[in-house]
């Protein structure tokens, strides 16, 4: 006899920004098995396929109880057809066979493979796969012409495709942090991305950087890469000037949701010799050598929206925009949240759920 609870009783809300999502949750085996076909869709660039997917994941990861029917989903959003037919198959057969084809196609572990390389999209992976590019070493041996984002995913690729750790990711905030202090005493440095909402591993750092006196953050990006790339700890670097037009009225609504901080896309060398400094060198096994790093520069005023937008995950992202939209009649983006021409202010990002009407809900359990 399987429990008769009807989980859609606890009533769930549609959008996921207005769940608390933990890391860890009761239904892995379903996530994992919709997050395969999300990965998929999202690889052949059917892009609101993908979101579908990812949308039926993060309600289960919101579920306080592991659903052992498919009678327990009555009555739940999010859950469109094709997702159920996944989910039921899963629940009465243990794998979905569609799920199991994928994993194996050659096409999606090509792809994989190839979209693993930094630097390296759905559209160039798909345009190597047709003329017989399967893996890295078939694009090395191709002489194919890569640019620099290119070549430098595919020398360090092995390193880049290990799991930054949180000691990593901490060891890394502390040479940011000297850089930064170096260029801009008062700057303030915080860790962002996964690592924020509490992941134990990623699969690179970010971070954000502010100063409290509007202004000075202004071209600090080079100072620091400059200050970086001197003492031997950049692998790879391209740096975006900010591009953002501030008017009176506040920040410039967005074009996108890219948004236009200065930023720096790079690769650090954490090894030994970077330590040789430190009291404590970490043992050579705990050693990697290549880690991918986001540094982003916000000024003051809009530190809050660039910590909310920059948080993560994407999907809980997508969710605030869409509910801003759809919900509210807003507009938000990591530089700023405005009510039709409005322009609304926020110190802390509980004031942004308060301006959005939503319960504040802390990056641990943003993990949509
Ligand atoms: P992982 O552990 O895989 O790194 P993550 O959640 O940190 O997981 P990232 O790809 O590092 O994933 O992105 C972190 C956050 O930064 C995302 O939530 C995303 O919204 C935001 N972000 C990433 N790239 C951009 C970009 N180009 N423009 C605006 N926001 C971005
Ligand atoms: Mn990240
Ligand atoms: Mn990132």
């Amino acid at each position: 006899q399987k429990p008769g609870l009807e989980l859609a009783v606890v009533s769930v809300p549609s959008y996921a920004c207005q769940r608390h999502t933990p890391l860890l949750h009761h239904n892995i085996t379903l996530t994992d098995a919709l997050s395969i076909l999300a990965e998929n869709a999202e690889l052949g660039e059917n892009e609101g396929r993908g979101v579908a997917f990812r949308r039926a994941a993060a309600l289960l990861k919101s579920l306080p109880q592991e659903v052992r029917g498919a009678e327990q989903l009555r009555g739940l959003p999010c859950l469109g057809e094709h997702s159920l037919r996944v989910i039921k198959e899963v629940l009465e057969d243990g794998v979905s066979l569609e799920v199991e084809t994928t994993t194996h196609s050659e096409q999606f572990k090509a792809m994989k493979a190839l979209t693993g390389i930094f630097g390296v999209g759905a559209k160039t992976a798909d345009r190597w796969f047709r003329e017989g590019i399967h893996t890295p070493s078939d694009l090395q041996r191709s002489g194919h012409t890569l640019n620099r984002a290119q070549r430098a995913g595919l020398q360090y690729y092995d390193e880049l495709n290990l799991p930054v750790t949180k000691s990593e990711a901490v060891a890394i905030g502390q040479i940011v942090e000297r850089a930064v202090h170096a260029v801009l005493p008062g700057a303030e440095i915080t860790l962002i991305g996964g690592f924020r909402r509490g992941k134990q591993t990623g699969h690179d750092v970010d971070f954000l950087i502010t100063h409290p006196d509007e202004g000075r953050e202004e071209g600090l990006m080079p100072k620091v890469v400059s200050w970086l790339e001197a003492q031997g700890f950049l692998l790879y670097q391209k740096t975006t000037g900010n591009s953002y037009l501030e008017s009176k009225e506040g920040p410039a609504r967005p074009a996108s949701n890219m948004d236009r901080f200065e930023r720096c896309f790079s690769i650090f060398r954490l090894n030994p010799h970077t330590h040789s400094d430190s009291p404590h060198p970490l043992p050579q096994t705990l050693v990697v050598v290549a880690v991918r790093v986001d540094l982003v520069v916000s000024p003051y005023s809009q530190f809050a929206f660039a910590l909310l937008g920059w948080t993560g995950s994407k999907l809980f992202e997508r969710e605030l925009r869409r509910w801003a939209v759809h919900e509210k009649a807003m507009t938000l983006s990591s530089h700023a949240l405005y009510d039709r021409k409005r322009y609304l202010r926020a110190s802390s990002e509980e004031e942004i759920f308060a301006h959005l009407g939503l319960e504040y809900i802390p990056p641990c359990d943003r993990n949509a």
